[in-house]
């Protein structure tokens, strides 16, 4: 989800990235606000005629604007959860609002229900300084920055209450879950919170449809899927809890040399059935090569080709005494087929997909047997 993210800085450490949808979504914003800058306008009260700047100027930078108040927002969480022990990766803007990238969930119910609250609260507070500050400094500031201020000052209010709506995955689904949480397990919580999302965003569809609203039914199908997604996540963590990566993964590793060439690595594949393997130089691994990376080059070209020519060079591994919930994190967030699992620079192993499948099988004959 975050692969066609570019950073553009960093904020207290935290990297900020934008992802690719960002670029659409501005433009068009800023279109939306500058179209609408009548309405905008008798919304907060400014007379038209008193504005001087082009309209979609205005509009961008009121897009602009409202991006740096959802990095404000995602920044308020990081801060706070950072604060609780939490490493932040980075915060992504993305198409809708933004997340901050969290390596955990704190263990304590209360912190959770602490850093979900921080974003609204910012976006609250941000709000009320903006349009009161407005409304004091009217006189001061010229008509433009008026509107701007004003109308950016209702949009974080917006933001405030939106998020602070119980239904997972907004913050205010978080804290009910953390509320929950102190009186049942974390998995019974989340599927609660999850199941009121989904009834949140059916009705919202429906209301969505009646009115035809396509905003509205895009928000509620967003948040159908998010809920449903995160009860997924806990869910699969929970099952997983006890294994770790040595647990799982594959010992017997099977390995190539960069010199091989990739018609006998072919050949190796259908024997051995298996669609990629480590790559390996004087003992050492120097990455990974894959069906893949097979198919990207002509078939004729097959037996004079060599591993080397066509591998992937960047390693991503994974500790073999690391929960396995990481590996899996692992894969899915890169979308790899298998992590090499290394114990100091030694290969000791290789864990796939199918290879965490294995430990959901187990767990439920354990719980049948
Ligand atoms: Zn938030």
């Amino acid at each position: 989800m975050f692969k066609n993210s570019i950073q553009i800085g960093k904020i207290w450490g935290i990297p900020l990235k934008i992802h690719y949808s960002f670029l659409i979504i501005l433009p068009f914003l800023a279109w939306a606000f500058g179209n609408n800058i009548q309405l905008l306008a008798e919304m907060v009260e400014i007379p038209l005629t008193s504005l001087g700047a082009n309209p979609y100027l205005l509009g961008f930078f009121m897009a602009l604007a409202l991006f740096a108040s959802v990095a404000l927002h995602e920044l308020a969480h990081s801060i706070v959860a950072r604060g609780k022990g939490v490493k932040i990766h980075s915060i992504n803007l993305m198409l809708f609002g933004g997340v901050a990238q969290m390596d955990h969930i704190p263990e304590d119910p209360r912190d959770e229900a602490m850093i979900a609250f921080a974003g609204p609260m910012l976006s609250l507070v941000l709000g009320g300084l903006l349009i009161g500050g407005t409304a004091i400094l009217g006189g001061v500031l010229v008509a433009d920055i008026q509107l701007l201020f004003m109308y950016l000052g209702w949009l974080n209010l917006f933001l405030a209450v939106f998020n602070m709506i119980p239904a997972f995955p907004t913050d205010g689904g978080r804290v009910l879950r953390a509320l929950l949480a102190r009186k049942m397990s974390f998995l019974k919580a989340t599927k609660i919170a999850a199941n009121i999302g989904k009834v949140f965003a059916f009705f919202l569809g429906i209301l969505g449809l009646l009115t035809v609203n396509f905003i509205m039914i895009f928000v509620a199908f967003f948040i159908y899927i998010a809920a449903s997604q995160e009860y997924q996540t806990i869910f699969i963590k929970n099952t997983l809890a006890d294994f770790s990566v040595s647990d799982l993964m594959t010992h017997d590793v099977r390995v190539v040399d960069e010199d091989t060439l990739v018609s006998e690595l072919l050949d190796r594949m259908f024997v051995e059935r298996h669609s990629g393997y480590p790559v390996v130089s004087n003992g050492e691994v120097t990455g990974c090569v894959t069906m893949g990376d097979v198919r990207k080059i002509d078939p004729e070209r097959h037996s004079q080709t060599r591993v080397r020519e066509i591998m992937s060079r960047d390693i991503v591994k994974v500790d073999p005494d690391e929960d396995i919930f990481i590996a899996l994190r692992k894969l899915s967030q890169d979308d790899l087929g298998r992590l090499m699992v290394m114990r100091e620079d030694q290969l000791v192993g290789i864990i796939t997909r199918t290879d965490i499948m294995k430990g959901f099988r187990l767990r439920e004959m354990q719980e049948q047997g």
